[in-house]
């Protein structure tokens, strides 16, 4: 039975390690960490959830985009375990919007990203896929691919004025004074 995993938050040095290469994605240790992180991401809302977030430092993470209360924009997807992800280019263009994170409650930031990227990972299958992605799902993407080498969203902003309490976003997203 898959479990629910605890979350590290900010501050926990897991959150700023370079993530291992999974030598074996079949490994069934692999496959019930891959539950697992299925099960925490779907509990707590999120769009994402990289290994490392779980206490697990493996270049490892879901990408789970769906419309839910913290993303209602969210376009759907089936849940997908990315293995040993690599970006294979990306676009002159970047974009600022709104992230959060899991491990970093509380707090959003407009972070510049890539428009379109394209990447290459293994399957939990441990077949090799190649995709493009552009606009949200390319944020996904480079939010949690950042994960998996130690880096955080906050560090990606220009300036710590681009920095907000999600209190303050909902009310920026909701158009109120
Ligand atoms: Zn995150």
């Amino acid at each position: 039975m898959p479990i629910l995993r605890q979350i590290a938050q900010l501050g926990q040095p897991v959150l700023r390690t370079v993530g291992a290469t999974v030598v074996d994605p079949r490994d069934p240790a692999v496959q019930s960490l891959i539950d697992d992180m299925l099960v925490t991401v779907a509990d707590a809302n999120g769009v994402g959830i990289a290994a490392p977030q779980v206490f697990e430092s493996l270049s490892l993470f879901i990408v789970s985009s769906h419309p839910n209360p913290r993303y209602p924009q969210a376009p759907e997807m089936e849940p997908t375990a990315m293995i040993n992800p690599e970006l294979l280019w990306t676009s002159d263009e970047k974009e600022r919007a709104w992230e959060g994170c899991l491990s970093i409650p509380g707090l959003r930031g407009l972070v510049p990203r890539h428009r379109r990227i394209g990447v290459r990972y293994l399957s939990r299958a441990g077949e090799v896929r190649e995709e493009e992605y552009e606009d949200f799902m390319a944020r996904v993407f480079q939010h949690e691919f950042d994960h998996i080498r130690g880096m955080v969203f906050i560090d990606r902003v220009e300036s710590s004025l681009d920095l907000v309490t999600e209190k303050e976003y909902f009310r920026i997203l909701h158009g109120s004074p």
